[in-house]
């Protein structure tokens, strides 16, 4: 129960009008203001981190070690995004000039990308700050040129409101419009929903379930004026285990893996949910290996009890499955809301028949696959759904003797990996976090590192404009020193 009283649909109704002549104003900004408006955002979250952390901890049971880096990164996402937005490398400006040749004249032709209009964020359970209210998706539409309205995560709901209050003050420092940002509560579907229906939004930013993200995307698709929804909604991340790589070290490979599997209660959308290998004895030394460690693991509370009663749930959905055998469970006994580190295991054959087991159990858990030679190795992987994430143990040989799973795999995922573990997402800008359906909306972006500014931005070309009258980005002095693409060159010229 939230503390918070749910927005009325008046209340949507106002904040959202206000969005919209707040656009008006703020798509006209500079780039440098958008970027002081975040840099001054991120001074005054990391001013009040001490007032922050606690509250946070409370509210989501995450440890102050963990939530004090997510805060840095958080500050670091605002001040990285604000240099990019300032860079300008995300508006892919282009310029050809005119060819005025009697036969075949060609107009002058400019383009940049501009912003879409009102965003509406669903911030993230598991990240209270760095997927939240002044999280990834709102530095990105402030970059872009667009206000923002977040609909607080009622698992922490305070905490939400207090970065909320920081940010207001941010906009008003940097004498923002009226309506630049906006915070709304709910506990139920309907004030979501009515944000994602009302008229003036033009685009949502979503970090959770598959279930919330895809209601929500065919919400939007049925609008009078259909909007994009960038919908991120976790995957199983499979892990393959190459014959090779695996004779190597079965033993520290399950340590590894043991390590990622329960980091954070298992609570991450690139968690390892799917570890597949060749049955045989290096993939038997692995299995014990991994049982040993998850025996050890110690049970953690989650996030909130919504989600421990989903791990519950969903962890007993797959465990009842045909051929699904249980490796090991931890050996202390979980307190309330705590999930219990789990591994099992299942043939190739079982599990290429049975879709259930190809979803997510958010929480620590993972399903090891053992198939009875390459060829099934291969077939789970084309037949896997779209990840965010996937991860080859492989030697260089292993590769070079399987490169149609490897291809298979890359065309599956946002990001492949080779000998590490997929957990842990850096903020630059090679970063994808972003895969095809149904990890995200659409695979065309990434919702970590400076590109996903794009995601609220889209295309405007100018035709045959005098150069005065063109957006600074465009004229032909270049007085941003901006990089372009000018008659097909990438020059800051
Ligand atoms: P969630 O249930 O998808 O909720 C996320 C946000 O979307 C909340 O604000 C929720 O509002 C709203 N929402 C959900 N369904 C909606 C709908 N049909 N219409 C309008 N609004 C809707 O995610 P969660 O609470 O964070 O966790 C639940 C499950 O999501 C987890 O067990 C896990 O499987 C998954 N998850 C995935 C990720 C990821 O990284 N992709 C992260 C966290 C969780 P209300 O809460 O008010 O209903």
């Amino acid at each position: 129960m939230s503390i918070f009283k749910d927005a009325t649909p008046e209340e949507i109704n106002r904040v959202m009008e206000q969005s919209w002549s707040a656009f008006i104003s703020y798509r006209t900004y500079t780039l440098r203001q958008r970027a002081d408006f975040m840099r001054t955002i991120a001074a005054a979250l990391g001013a009040i981190s001490t007032t922050l952390i606690p509250v946070a901890m409370k509210e989501t049971n995450l440890p102050e070690a963990r939530l004090k880096s997510e805060l840095t990164r958080t500050l670091f996402q605002l001040n990285s995004y604000a240099d990019a937005c300032e860079q300008g490398n995300w508006l892919e400006a282009s310029i050809d000039r005119p060819i005025d040749h009697h036969d075949n004249p060609k107009p002058d032709l400019r383009k940049m990308r501009v912003p879409l209009g009102p965003v509406v964020v669903f911030g993230a359970s598991n990240f209270p700050f760095a997927y939240s209210t002044a999280g990834g998706d709102t530095a990105c539409a402030l970059a872009a040129g667009c206000p923002v309205i977040v609909k607080a995560h009622p698992a922490h709901a305070r905490t939400s409101e207090i970065v909320a209050d920081c940010i207001k003050k941010a906009a008003a420092q940097c004498n923002m419009p009226e309506g630049i940002f906006a915070h709304l509560h709910g506990t139920g579907f309907e004030v979501g929903e009515n944000l994602v229906m009302h008229d003036r939004t033009r685009a949502v930013g979503f970090t959770g379930s598959y279930a919330g993200g895809k209601a929500l995307f065919d919400q939007a698709a049925r609008r009078k004026v259909p909007i994009p929804v960038f919908a991120e909604m976790g995957s199983i991340n499979p892990v393959y285990l190459l014959p090779g790589k695996l004779a190597e070290s079965p033993v520290e490979m399950a340590k590894l893996y043991a390590g990622s599997i329960t980091l954070s209660a298992g609570q991450f959308c690139t968690n390892p949910g799917l570890i597949m290998g060749i049955d045989n004895a290096d993939l038997q030394q692995f299995i014990t290996a991994l049982g040993k460690e998850i025996e050890r693991a110690a049970p953690a509370t989650m996030l909130h009890p919504g989600i421990a009663q989903a791990f519950v749930t969903n962890r007993s959905k797959a465990l009842e499955q045909d051929e699904v055998n249980i490796i090991a469970i931890s050996q202390q006994q979980p307190e309330e809301n705590q999930a219990i580190p789990t591994i099992a295991s299942v043939t190739g054959r079982a599990f290429l028949n049975n879709p259930v087991l190809h979803q997510e159990v958010f929480g620590p858990y993972s399903l090891v696959v053992k198939c009875k030679d390459l060829r099934e190795m291969l077939a789970v992987a084309a037949q896997m759904e779209g990840q965010l994430t996937s991860t080859l143990m492989a030697t260089e040989e292993d590769i070079q003797d399987n490169l149609l799973l490897v291809e298979t795999v890359k065309h599956n995922c946002g990001r492949i990996i080779i000998n590490g573990v997929p957990t842990g997402v850096e903020v630059c800008l090679s970063m994808q976090h972003g895969g095809p359906f149904p990890a995200t909306t659409d695979a065309r972006f990434t919702s970590v590192g400076a590109d996903g500014i794009k995601r609220f931005s889209r295309p405007l070309c100018f035709q045959n404009w005098p150069d005065s009258l063109l957006p600074d980005e465009l004229k032909n002095g270049n007085p941003l020193g901006i990089w372009r693409t000018v008659n097909n060159e990438l020059t800051r010229a």
